[in-house]
């Protein structure tokens, strides 16, 4: 392969897309004395709009996610070597949804228990998740990145390790590579005096952001990928929220993705000549899983 990636510090390695996927990757290769020229195209990729939330516990059946505890030991060292306070530990409420669902948690407490913080008659508290502010991430990464001596590039050639989210997948970058990409929105709240100060989590979840702030989410649809934010997105986003609370709100943001999942729903890391390396496959945790995929690349 001609990507130039071995250990000489003269190489240089080409990276397409500074999404999570990209940034984890391409302060990764710096970290290793690597050149590192990467090219983005500056459209709003989904690492933009992700509330950058991290349950451990996420989901209807009290499943932990893949390979989480691993993940986690690598990711959040790494969020904090990239800016202090950019993923903030919050305690996670979820809430039960029925008497049955609190028995279906009672059957899972061994392979849960890690993750329990407490349990009482609302749900069960999750300890160890939190939010990652996207935003601030990608801001921060850039900098590190060029003070570390990386280049932005309008072009490139030859093979490349492409993480290019959704928008790869959708283009069928990598051949064979089958996707069930979903568009999600959310919506930033306010809500005065409400004071919550957990993540709240049922069939969505709401985020406390500070100063009387929320970010709700979110939204799973298989088709509009091109739409953005709609009305009939926002109203769901609504009725969630309503799920949480009876207080009034006023939106202040309401933003539109599209998750890039692969059928197998894990992240994915592959090698095809001519084209390089393929990152991708975050769905919707990204933020559990990026900076761990660049042990995948074995160059
Ligand atoms: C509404 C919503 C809410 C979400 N909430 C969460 C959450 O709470 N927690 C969580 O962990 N995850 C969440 N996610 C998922 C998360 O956003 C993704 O897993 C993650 O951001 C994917 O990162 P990525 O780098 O693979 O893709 P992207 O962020 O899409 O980045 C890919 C980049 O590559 C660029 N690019 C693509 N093709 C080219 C090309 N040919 N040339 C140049 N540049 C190119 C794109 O413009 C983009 O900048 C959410 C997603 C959505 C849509």
């Amino acid at each position: 392969m001609s990507l130039g990636l071995d250990s000489r510090r003269e190489e240089e390695v080409r990276v397409v897309g500074f999404g999570l996927a990209g940034a984890c990757v391409a302060l990764q290769l710096l970290q290793e004395g690597k050149r590192v020229r990467v090219l983005d195209d500056g459209k709003l990729g989904s690492s933009v709009v992700a509330a950058g939330l991290v349950n451990p516990v996420a989901g209807r059946n009290f499943e932990p996610s893949w390979q989480v505890r691993e993940a986690l030991e690598v990711a959040l060292p790494f969020y904090d070597w990239v800016g202090e306070g950019l993923f903030r530990e919050v305690p996670i409420l979820r809430l039960w949804i029925a008497e049955k669902d609190r028995a279906k948690f009672e059957r899972k407490f061994e392979v849960v228990k890690d993750w329990v913080a407490e349990v009482n008659e609302e749900g069960v508290l999750w300890k160890g998740g939190g939010w990652l502010n996207c935003p601030a991430f990608l801001k921060r990464a850039k900098e590190k990145f060029l003070e570390m001596g990386g280049e932005f590039v309008n072009e490139l050639d030859g093979e490349a390790i492409w993480c290019a989210g959704a928008a790869g997948l959708l283009r069928g970058d990598f051949e064979g590579v089958a996707h069930r990409c979903a568009k999600g929105e959310i919506l930033t709240v306010k809500i005065e005096g409400w004071g919550e100060e957990r993540i709240l989590n049922r069939s969505g979840w709401v985020i406390p952001l500070g100063d009387d702030l929320y970010r709700v989410g979110a939204t799973y649809a298989w088709d509009g990928f091109d739409r953005g934010p709609t009305e009939e997105g926002r109203k769901k986003v609504e009725e969630i929220l309503r799920s949480f609370t009876g207080r009034g709100f006023e939106v202040v943001e309401h933003v539109a993705g599209v998750r890039p999942i692969i059928q197998n729903s894990k992240p994915m890391v592959i090698y095809q000549k001519g084209k390089g390396w393929m990152v991708n496959g975050l769905g919707s945790k990204g933020v559990i899983y990026a900076p761990r995929l660049f042990a995948s690349l074995t160059f």
